[in-house]
């Protein structure tokens, strides 16, 4: 496994690869990887000839900067993580490297009002972040595909938002959520939950598995009213919203019969922000 920390080398690596026909797949993350990370890895393998994942916690995309300054940055163990995985490269660049004029360099693109609903209304700019480090990514890699995990699932539609509008020829693949064995959705930021906090932080994804259990049982609003009921009396764990919306456009649910359901909530749990999703249909 090779690791590259500017451009240049990194595509200089590429270049006689893509020359030579082979599918190049690019594994965006930011790092402190889990297990999760690593089936984005082996969905790649099954897609693609040479796996390239990216470490780089981006400054753009962090609206609170104590977030930022506190994410985990466990690189060797990342580097053991992907080279047992069978990763062949890696790109790890510094800020400058990504941001040579600085993190304030501007940019702003039409996302659609998707933008600011859920995580866009409580993370202010973070999808002009994420779509800006994604579009330097795919620049830096030329990928023909790239994967994303459904657990940050505006996130897709939000990449998949920016590859139309810059007319990009780069399939996405969206991955399963993976999740601990009692059900709460891996991340990186599990490691900052207390003892306490991870036993409360079960709520997200029960709350969650009523509503798919129950679907048939009850109104869109009623499976709204009794998950959220269920984090009442929950200490340490604050709502920031748990809705059924339309899995393409993140509007309220209207009715069952659209297309496409999903049920997302993101909460507090401790200091420590989580979210979660689960596909309804
Ligand atoms: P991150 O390092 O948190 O930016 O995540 C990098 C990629 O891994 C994103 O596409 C995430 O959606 C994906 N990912 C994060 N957690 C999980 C998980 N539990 N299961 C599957 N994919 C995940």
């Amino acid at each position: 496994m090779e690791v590259f920390k500017t451009k240049s080398a990194l595509k200089a690596f590429i270049a006689p690869l893509k020359a030579s026909g082979k599918k190049i797949a690019l594994v965006p993350t930011m790092g402190a990887l889990h297990n999760g990370h690593i089936s984005l890895i082996k969905l790649a393998q099954e897609n693609a000839d040479v796996i390239i994942c990216s470490i780089f916690v981006n400054p753009t995309q962090f609206t609170d900067p104590k977030d930022l300054e506190k994410y985990p940055r466990p690189i060797e163990h990342d580097l053991a993580m992907l080279a047992e995985a069978g990763c062949n490269g890696v790109f790890m660049p510094n800020v400058e490297e990504m941001y040579p004029q600085g993190a304030d360099e501007k940019w702003h693109i039409d996302l659609g009002n998707a933008e600011f609903l859920l995580e866009g209304a409580f993370r202010k700019g973070h999808y002009q972040g994420v779509t800006q480090i994604v579009k330097k990514l795919f620049d830096a890699v030329e990928p023909d595909l790239a994967m994303f995990g459904q657990k940050d699932f505006q996130q897709v539609l939000m990449i998949k938002n920016m590859l139309d509008h810059f007319k990009l020829p780069i399939a996405i693949i969206t991955c399963p959520i993976i999740r601990e064995d009692d059900g709460l959705a891996m991340s990186s930021r599990n490691i900052h939950l207390s003892p306490a906090d991870r036993a409360h932080s079960l709520v997200l994804s029960e709350s969650l598995q009523f509503v798919i259990d129950h679907w048939a049982e009850y109104t869109i609003e009623e499976l709204e009213e009794k998950g959220k009921a269920l984090y009442q009396g929950i200490d340490g764990v604050e709502l920031d919203y748990f809705t059924i919306a339309n899995g393409n456009t993140l509007e309220p649910a209207k009715s069952k019969d659209e297309n496409s359901l999903v049920v997302l909530v993101a909460a507090k749990v401790g200091s420590t922000r989580l979210i979660d999703n689960m596909i309804i249909k």
